[in-house]
């Protein structure tokens, strides 16, 4: 038996369909009285339903946030923060949104609560990256970490086709890389492989209907379990490549990650073999990366940095040059 620690976060979770009905609640709970609602322009409107909810609790809506979490953003929304004299802030959107909320919550100590809606699965981590014009950093600290978490499936049924595959795929490299991460340990292990089967019988029901609710609750909750994974163990080369191609060329992230995923996993078989065995059992495919990547293909996602638009003068190494291409790995 490998020894191992394992500490998980003191995040709440509420889960279920029109279970925003629940956040003035939650607010009261985490001791708010007066909330700024924070967005992407993208999901303003699921926003505006949070604000409408919250009436009396409402103090303000902020809808700028932006991938890859610029400071210039947060340091607007902060400006916002200060002048609205709010003592909660609440996330309603994917990634971006989450992490403008843990970018405000680390430099104010105001509670935070989150409303995810695509699969990244920031909101379960105490991780905040962020970018200036020198490129993306990382850091980790527990009160980055939300106090609430309330996944409201509904608001991911409009989520478009083509942004559930890759952020699906953005969840299945949180479970992939925790099944081979140093700090892999029973409980992540089984939160991994759950995820990844959750996610991949998911994905091909949510591309031939969007509105299928137990798919979106499927896919939800397996981006949970990979949530956690990605917050409790140390992620390895998949996610360096993909915070690097983030961080100096701006490149998507879910869609970097579709993209790379099936690639790594091909890097270095040896390192990973009964990883990978697992990884193809939970999958339902023969082959851990070739199988992946003819799944991305079937569900219609990106398989290669070139129609990401990277210049090819980026991809400079052996893996880089075969994402770059999206050749199939053997
Ligand atoms: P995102 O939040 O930028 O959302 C992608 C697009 O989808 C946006 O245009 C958004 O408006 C739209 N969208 C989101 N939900 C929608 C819905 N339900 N319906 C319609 N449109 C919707 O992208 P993301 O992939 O969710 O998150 C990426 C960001 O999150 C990056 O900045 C990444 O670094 C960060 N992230 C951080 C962690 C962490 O643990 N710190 C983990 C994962 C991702």
């Amino acid at each position: 038996m490998t020894p191992f620690e394992f500490t998980s976060g003191p995040s709440r979770v509420v889960f279920g369909p029109g279970i925003l009905d629940r956040l003035p609640d939650e607010v009261t709970r985490a001791g708010g009285t007066r909330v700024l609602v924070l967005s992407g322009s993208g999901t303003a409107e699921a926003a505006g339903r949070a604000a409408a909810l919250l009436g009396p609790l409402l103090g303000g809506h902020f809808a700028g946030a932006a991938m890859h979490t610029p400071v210039g953003v947060t340091s607007t929304a902060l400006e916002l923060v200060r002048s609205l004299d709010v003592d909660c802030l609440v996330s309603v959107g994917g990634g971006s949104a989450t992490g403008l909320g843990k970018a405000l919550a680390v430099r104010t100590g105001l509670p935070q609560l989150t409303v995810p809606t695509t699969y990244a699965g920031s909101e379960v981590t105490p991780v905040l990256g962020e970018t200036d014009q020198n490129g993306k950093t990382t850091r980790s600290a527990p009160e980055i970490l939300p106090r609430a978490v309330l996944y409201d499936v509904e608001l991911t049924l409009g989520l478009p086709v083509a942004l559930s595959v890759t952020s699906g795929v953005n969840a299945m490299a949180h479970a992939v890389e925790a099944l081979y991460s140093p700090d892999a340990n029973p409980a992540t292990d089984t939160m991994a492989v759950r995820a990844l089967t959750l996610m991949s019988r998911a994905l091909p029901r949510i591309v031939a209907d969007p509105g299928d609710v137990e798919a979106r609750s499927d896919a939800l909750t397996a981006a949970w379990l990979a949530g956690i994974c990605l917050g409790t163990v140390r992620m390895g080369l998949h996610h360096k490549l993909c915070h690097f191609l983030g961080g100096k060329y701006g490149m998507p992230h879910a869609a970097t990650h579709t993209v790379l995923l099936p690639q790594v996993l091909a890097f270095n078989p040896a390192a990973t073999p009964d990883v990978l065995g697992r990884i193809a059992g939970a999958l339902g495919v023969r082959d851990a990366a070739a199988g992946l990547h003819d799944l991305i293909a079937g569900w219609g996602g990106p398989t290669s940095l070139r129609e990401l638009g990277l210049a090819e003068e980026a991809a400079d190494d052996d893996l880089l040059r075969a994402a770059y291409r999206g050749t199939r790995p053997p």
